[in-house]
């Protein structure tokens, strides 16, 4: 008891505040309670939706929002300060990483601030005591005690106080604990009206520190969860899949990233009705037979978006709950497109080689029949038999390219090089040959080599590979301008590396299949380009041959209608042992 003070009064006032510290104990007891019950199924509350609105994902956990504890958390250290009559309290929360005792909100009667700077190590002061060895500690005058030297109280201006530690308690659905780990400290500082703790006090802190503990362990849980959930949510937002669920309702409740891409749809489409999102019939009445309760096979369906149609197979179900009621559904959205045009383009390649073999064939066959027929009657003359003969052996010749590049596709897909043949060689006379060779291939195209600047006289490379690439170029320039036109070769140097282009004005190529003509079996698949035969495999091995064996870029531009140029670089000085390396 505090020495001039009048007793009996002294007790009253202490039996009331008793009273009062009861009936706020008894609140905050009933307000854990309502806290931890509320893991019972409640309406979609006002956190649900921001969850949803921040990540794109709606969930129907059940957790008390944070910013309810928080109040709690905030109130009760409010009436401890009340309570105890302290001018400030202050919680300390102990950082693992930091080894530091930091000052967290919510404190009382202390500024942001001060807040942030009030820290000690935890092996330090009056507070690294008290959380190391579990026992409260009361101090009466900071200025004379050895115990609270170290610790920041200057900084808050404490002349007296206590400390107690922070603990939180893990228990079994008995209620026994089986787990408790102290946290930080509480204190409790500068009695007011210039009195001084006592014992009862440090009772009832212990007491309170309790509910703080119990509160701050329901908070850790909470984040916990709410870091599950991110973690969740950011798993379905990567997938590459897309990813839909609908509620019960109708109601998309979930919508990944690739599914908001392949549907076109905007961030702020969770709530909405699906079939307003996807706009996609389709998916519809799949949705509704699901809806129903059916079963729904794989389905292929076509979507499209921004003019790009693609294929996608979607997989979806009924989710039920234990007793089989319907939770929504679940659908996946794979894009099989590609996987389609491949099926597509290999029987059209089929067709195609079976086309390409069988018309050399025939003109062989043709020919060479007509001058074995006409042989005993001297029918035909020197000239025609060198013309027949001629055209069998081109003929040949083409059945051979055309055999090569079949066997040549299937050894880089074997992952094979092409065996370069490296040397020095001139330059210029490689290009005016590849342009003489093709001018004499046809008289409705103009075809011409524009040199700009200087060129080495040599350069290091593959020739027969280089050569290759320029015919195949220019075979495609001519092919592809079925009404004529020029074809130009352009070559210049630009830095170290030597830059070829070969236009033409002819059919052009669309935006979309400008850097797919140089995978295997693509080709451009409209009106003008079904006429022309070819294997779409011709640009897959270019691409090899500057890329691979040249250690060089290719890539082409174009106008639909007006023309196209394909463009490639390849060093002038090719470094022979890089480029044998990169081809084993
Ligand atoms: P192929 O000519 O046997 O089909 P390529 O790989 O050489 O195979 O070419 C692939 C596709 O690229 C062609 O089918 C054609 O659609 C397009 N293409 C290639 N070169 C040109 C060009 N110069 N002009 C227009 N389209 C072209």
């Amino acid at each position: 008891m505090i020495e001039g003070r009048d007793e009996p009064q002294d007790f009253e006032a202490l039996r009331k505040q008793l009273e009062e510290t009861k009936r706020q104990l008894e609140e905050e007891r009933q307000k854990r309670k309502d806290l931890e019950g509320q893991s019972t199924p409640q309406p979609a509350s006002e956190a649900d939706s921001r969850g949803a609105a921040r990540s794109g994902v709606d969930s129907s956990m059940e957790v008390a929002p944070i910013n309810e504890a928080d109040v709690t958390l905030r109130r009760l250290v409010q009436r401890i300060a009340m309570i105890l009559q302290a001018e400030k309290i202050a919680i300390m929360f102990y950082d693992r990483e930091k080894g530091e005792l930091i000052g967290i909100p919510p404190a009382y009667g202390i500024d942001n601030e001060h807040l942030g700077i009030f820290r000690i190590r935890a092996t330090h002061g009056i507070s690294g005591q008290v959380f190391r060895e579990g026992e409260p500690a009361i101090f009466h005058d900071t200025s004379a005690d050895s115990r609270t030297k170290e610790d920041p109280f200057g900084l808050l201006h404490v002349q007296n106080g206590i400390t107690v530690p922070l603990v939180i308690e893990k228990r079994d659905e008995e209620n026994r604990v089986i787990d408790r780990t102290t946290i930080g400290v509480l204190h409790a500082f500068n009695k007011r009206h210039g009195e001084d703790f006592n014992e009862e006090d440090v009772r009832l802190l212990e007491r309170m520190a309790r509910n703080v503990g119990s509160i701050i362990a329901n908070l850790q849980m909470y984040r916990e969860v709410l870091e599950e959930r991110e973690e969740l949510a950011q798993t379905f937002e990567s997938l590459t899949a897309g990813l839909i669920l609908v509620s019960p309702d109708g109601r998309l409740s979930q919508m990944n990233a690739s599914a908001r891409a392949i549907f076109d749809a905007p961030a702020d489409s969770i709530g909405k009705n699906y079939r307003d999102v996807l706009k996609n019939e389709e998916v519809e009445k799949i949705f509704l037979a699901n809806q129903r309760g059916e079963e729904t096979p794989k389905t292929e369906i076509h979507v499209s978006v921004h003019s790009y149609d693609r294929i996608y197979e979607v997989q979806s179900a009924q989710v039920k709950n234990e007793e089989g009621r319907g939770l929504g559904i679940v659908a996946i959205f794979n894009d099989v497109t590609d996987m389609k045009n491949i099926d597509k383009m290999k029987s059209s390649f089929v067709a195609m080689a079976s086309h390409e073999l069988r018309t050399p064939l025939t003109a062989i066959k043709g020919f060479s029949s007509t001058l074995l027929e006409g042989l005993d009657e001297d029918m035909y003359g020197k000239e025609d038999q060198r013309e027949f003969l001629g055209i069998v052996v081109q003929e040949c010749d083409r059945l051979r390219r055309l055999i090569d590049d079949l066997l040549n596709t299937s050894r880089i897909e074997a992952g094979e090089s092409l065996k370069p043949n490296y040397s020095r060689f001139d330059l210029l006379p490689l290009l005016e040959k590849s342009v003489m060779v093709q001018q004499q291939a046809s008289n409705r195209h103009k075809v011409s080599l524009d040199v700009q600047g200087p060129l080495p006289a040599t350069i290091v490379g593959d020739q027969d590979k280089l050569d290759q690439i320029l015919t195949n170029l220019l075979n495609n320039a001519i092919k592809y301008s079925p009404n004529g036109g020029d074809v130009i070769v352009h070559a210049k140097v630009e830095g170290d590396y030597l830059l070829v282009g070969v236009e033409d004005q002819g059919l052009g190529i669309p935006k979309d299949h400008l850097s797919r003509v140089f995978e295997k079996f693509h080709r451009v698949n409209n009106e003008d380009n079904r006429k022309i035969y070819g294997t779409g495999l011709g640009l897959f091995l270019v691409k090899h041959l500057v890329e691979k064996v040249h250690m060089g870029e290719i890539w082409a531009e174009s106008e639909v209608g007006k023309g196209s140029t394909f463009l490639f670089r390849i060093p002038l000085e090719l470094d022979i042992e890089k480029a044998k390396a990169s081809n084993d």
